[in-house]
């Protein structure tokens, strides 16, 4: 039997602006100018062979006015343009427990959540006791997902793992402890969406990590491994960049701005 490949979609629910110097570690260059270097904010789809997989489940309105983020629409409804009710949906990777990546979990209430051991460790462990760390963690969505855990509903994953024939998860790491990133077979290949391996394109392609990390050093091996596992760079998905939007059509001309074909 053949791998059946996937429909991979980017769908952007909110925005926000800030300054390139905030995306790196050590800021801008002294010689280079600090100009704007906004955040979109993605949850992703992969469809097919009688599957759909959400990958990440945004946040809500209510948390975007706590954060001060621009809202542009829930995730489920941007899920909805595609035909996908969340209430049915059953398979949710989680690649890592952060605010822009678990909130609204309350809305996929038939899904099983894949996740990595290490991340719960890390947001419910030691290291949450100090600001550095905790800052992108919602202490009520990650008490969210232990419930969940008691209900049954999580999957935990301890390294590499398969969600279904040609779509697997791998640890990362690096951002957190427990990041993890999905491979998907698509007719062009082998695609790999980074979630916050890297948020831009800058961050892997000129190895300047991201501010908010558990580890420099697991971040940096993740710049390489993503090429590994990728059929190629222009393969590898970033979390928040907003040229995704750009290099990639709209999966239709009604969802132009929203919506992008990743496969
Ligand atoms: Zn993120």
């Amino acid at each position: 039997m053949s791998t059946p490949q996937y429909e991979v979609y980017a769908i952007k629910y909110a925005h926000h602006t800030r300054r390139a110097s905030e995306n790196f570690i050590g800021g801008v260059p002294h010689d280079a100018h600090d100009g704007p270097m906004p955040l979109d904010y993605f949850v992703w789809l992969v469809r097919g062979a009688g599957r759909e997989i959400v990958v990440d489940t945004g946040f809500s309105a209510a948390m975007a006015a706590k954060r001060q983020r621009e809202h542009l629409r829930c995730p489920t409804e941007g899920l909805g343009f595609l035909n996908i009710d969340s209430k049915k949906i059953k398979e949710v990777v989680i690649t890592h427990l952060h605010y822009d990546h678990i909130g609204n979990f309350d809305l996929f209430p038939a899904a099983t959540f894949h996740l990595q051991d290490l991340e719960m460790n890390y947001a419910t462990g030691r290291h949450m006791g100090q600001p550095v760390f905790r800052g992108a963690y919602e202490v009520e969505d990650v008490v969210g997902m232990v419930r969940s855990v008691y209900a049954g509903r999580v999957r935990f994953h301890n390294g590499d793992a398969d969600v279904a024939p040609g779509v697997s998860l791998h640890l990362i790491g690096g951002h957190t402890m427990g990041l993890q990133v999905v491979r998907v077979a698509t007719r062009r290949g082998w695609v790999v969406l980074a979630s916050d391996a890297s948020h831009f394109y800058a961050n892997m392609e000129q190895v300047r990590p991201f501010p908010i990390v558990y580890s420099v050093a697991d971040m940096v091996e993740g710049y390489r491994r993503l090429r590994e596992l990728a059929d190629s760079p222009g393969h590898i998905i970033p979390g928040h960049d907003p040229l995704v939007l750009e290099r990639y059509p709209a999966s239709s001309k009604a969802l132009e701005g929203i919506a992008v074909r990743l496969d």
